[in-house]
């Protein structure tokens, strides 16, 4: 290594409040929704019980940015789950999701349902706008969710488009990606906070789902254990959620012997 390169230690170091910068304290501070989701214990593993609660900032931080796109997306998925699931947490181990194939939706959609486009369970459709459909895979049950037309100002999507077309100088370019950020902001501070997700993202059961054509399928083995039923008789160490009776140490060592025999 070079005297003055740093070392490989030192660039992981995390200074003070170097997670938070990439969400705006008032946003941080507003009352945004959250999500209960649920997912399976291990790569193997049956289902677990606990609880996580997603927020807007854990999805800024997968997403990369906060952006309006991203809360559009919170907006729409809450109305969604509202309807679908109501008090109960969504079930990442068992839903199909599909979205426009927008960066900003595309990541709500993905993160909060466990969908994904290598299992061919988050499909695209760019006619659904800002908007959501998901299936119950265990079920085939089907809902969607749209924003209502209009709720979004015209001129914003206008510039969304026109600042991607590289027609504008660059001199141009400087200053109105600043302006059209502010104004993007600016209209999630004045109309989307202070509005509830279900005033004007409108979410309904389907009676039918017809899936557009998944990018890629494959089987998603995280989750092909998911309704296996906990253990009678082997509390495991690394499970809080069971009631831990005592360990019968013969049944134990039973068990044990099975499996250091391996599986054939
Ligand atoms: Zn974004």
């Amino acid at each position: 290594m070079a005297p003055n390169e740093t070392p490989r230690a030192d660039i992981g170091a995390t200074p003070p409040n170097r997670l938070m910068w990439s969400i705006a304290e008032w946003l941080d501070d507003a009352p945004l929704p959250t999500f209960e989701v649920l997912d399976t214990r291990s790569a193997q593993g049956r289902l677990d019980t606990r609880v996580k609660t997603v927020k807007v900032a854990d999805l800024v931080l997968a997403h990369g940015h906060a952006c309006d796109g991203l809360l559009r997306g919170v907006w729409a998925m809450r109305a969604l789950a509202d309807v679908a699931f109501g008090d109960t947490p969504i079930d990442r181990s068992d839903l199909l999701v599909v979205s426009k194939n927008s960066p900003c939706l595309g990541d709500v959609a993905a993160y909060l349902t466990g969908g994904r486009a290598r299992f061919g369970t988050h499909r695209l459709d760019d006619t659904l706008g800002v908007g959501f459909q998901l299936q119950q895979l265990s079920t085939g049950r089907a809902w969607e969710v749209r924003e209502e037309p209009g709720f979004f100002p015209a001129t914003i999507i206008a510039w969304e488009a026109a600042l991607l077309r590289g027609e504008l100088s660059e001199s141009d370019m400087r200053e109105l990606l600043a302006v059209h950020e502010a104004a993007q902001w600016d209209w999630v501070r004045d109309v989307l906070l202070p509005s509830a997700p279900s005033d004007h993202y409108r979410a309904r059961k389907l009676d039918y789902l017809k899936l557009p054509a998944p990018l890629h399928e494959a089987r998603r083995t995280d989750t092909v254990n998911r309704l296996v039923p906990p253990p009678i008789g082997l509390p495991s160490p690394d499970d809080p959620t069971l009631e831990n009776e005592p360990i019968n140490q013969s049944t134990l060592e039973l068990w044990q012997q099975r499996y250091d025999a391996g599986p054939s």
